[in-house]
């Protein structure tokens, strides 16, 4: 049976006072004061199932995909409340949850634009019960240049039969879904010759082997496939048809997720600062290490006010605005790079030792620094965003 939901919460989503104040009451009473000590000492393994029981919590009160229409699950949330929602969530410093970006954005990203009625009705409405999708879209010769990709998969009767190699896939070793982009014609100009297939992660032929990260965590794989079947009613869009789709699935990549990081950040800030104060830190009397600090601060608050005057100009709807999700990813990013780079130098001596951290929650100086890298390239290099903004922002001439 169904557990019933309880909606006080969202009975308050038009009144956005009262909304706030509903999220900060439920959060107060669910979101344990070790919350951040269990998710810096959990393994991957003790990470995701973490998540898992986060997503069932927000799930108790409608708020496990708050952006969904309520048709398949979700909570069909304004813009502008999720923006309260993820703002409420970063000062209570709820979970994260990473191992759902895929699940939360890129498949509804797609299938609530491409998925037939039938796959929407069967695959979406798992995520609030905690399925985990990958993305295999990269490959060993595919990354920037998505469409070289050459995994491919050929047409037999009502199945496609899948081989290949898709590597950097986060959260593959725990998924239970793929959005998987294959090559169904080789003799199309490259970008007409893939398709988009939701893949079931325990199909015979699927084999995930983690790649150990800098920053000694485990958290994406190479997926090797082998004759994999795939049914056809499992293709997302036409055949050949798939590099449009998958940029809906971009799109939503590079949307507002960056959003709640950036609110994240700002504590993170404060909580070094509060710590740095009371410790009594060398580098409070050093003139030039202070004004870097306060540089840092004065970046982040201008990229928390730029982000929001984008958000409301383009009407709470990131569609409506072209560049947005790439500016939102380009300056979250590159902002991780220089904050972290100064960490290490503020931490002194002691900013050399490798300690643990968390993504979005807790960031001991040399976790930060090596794990800032990786920002500036998942889901497009800081390369590609600015092209993309030069281009399609600024109308500048294609290089
Ligand atoms: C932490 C992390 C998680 C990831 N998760 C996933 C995932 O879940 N699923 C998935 O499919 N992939 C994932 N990726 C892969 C990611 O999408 C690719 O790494 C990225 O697109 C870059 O591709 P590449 O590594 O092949 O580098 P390349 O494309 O070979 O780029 C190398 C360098 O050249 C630059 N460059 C390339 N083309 C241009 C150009 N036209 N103009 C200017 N500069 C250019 C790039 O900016 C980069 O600096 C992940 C990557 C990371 C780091």
């Amino acid at each position: 049976m169904t557990e019933a939901i309880d909606t006080r919460i969202l009975d308050c989503r038009d009144d956005h006072e009262a909304f706030r104040k509903a999220v900060q009451t439920w959060l107060a009473e669910v979101v344990p004061p070790d919350t951040m000590q269990r998710m810096i000492d959990a393994d991957e393994d003790e990470g995701v199932t973490i998540q898992r029981d986060w997503m069932a919590q927000r799930g108790r009160v409608g708020l496990g995909t708050p952006h969904w229409p309520a048709e398949y699950g979700g909570a069909d949330l304004s813009l502008m409340c999720q923006v309260i929602l993820a703002e409420e969530l970063a000062r209570y410093e709820a979970p994260v949850v990473p191992a759902f970006m895929i699940s939360h954005n890129h498949l509804p990203g797609t299938l609530l634009s491409w998925g037939t009625d039938e796959q929407k009705r069967r695959y979406l409405p798992g995520i609030p019960r905690g399925d985990i999708w990958c993305q295999g879209f990269s490959e060993p010769g595919a990354g920037s240049d998505l469409a070289s990709l050459r995994t491919r998969a050929d047409r037999k009767g009502d199945r496609y039969i899948v081989n290949g190699q898709k590597i950097w896939s986060s959260m593959a070793a725990f998924a239970d879904h793929c959005i998987l982009l294959a090559r169904t014609d080789f003799d199309a100009p490259k970008h007409a010759g893939i398709s988009f297939f939701l893949l079931d992660m325990k199909t015979p032929g699927v084999e995930v082997r983690p790649i150990r990260q800098i920053n000694g965590r485990r958290e994406f794989s190479e997926i090797f496939l082998t004759d994999v079947e795939i049914p056809a009613e499992n293709l997302v869009g036409p055949e050949n048809g798939g590099w449009k789709v998958a940029q809906s699935t971009l799109a939503s990549e590079r949307g507002v997720i960056a959003f709640e990081y950036i609110e994240r950040a700002r504590y993170v800030v404060e909580r070094f600062y509060a710590e740095a104060l009371k410790n009594d830190a060398t580098w409070l009397r050093d003139d030039q290490l202070r004004r870097e600090f306060i540089d840092q601060i004065v970046e982040l608050q201008a990229n928390r006010l730029m982000l929001r005057r984008l958000l409301s100009e383009s009407g709470y709807d990131h569609k409506a605005n072209d560049m947005l999700p790439s500016y939102i990813k380009l300056q979250g990013a590159t902002f991780r790079q220089r904050f972290s780079s100064l960490l290490t130098r503020l931490a002194g001596l002691e900013g050399q030792r490798f300690a643990m951290g968390y993504e979005g929650v807790y960031y001991p100086a040399m976790f930060t620094f090596v794990t800032s890298f990786s920002w500036t390239i998942a889901g497009g290099s800081s390369e590609i965003m600015r092209n993309i903004i030069a281009e399609r922002g600024l109308g500048m001439p294609r290089a």
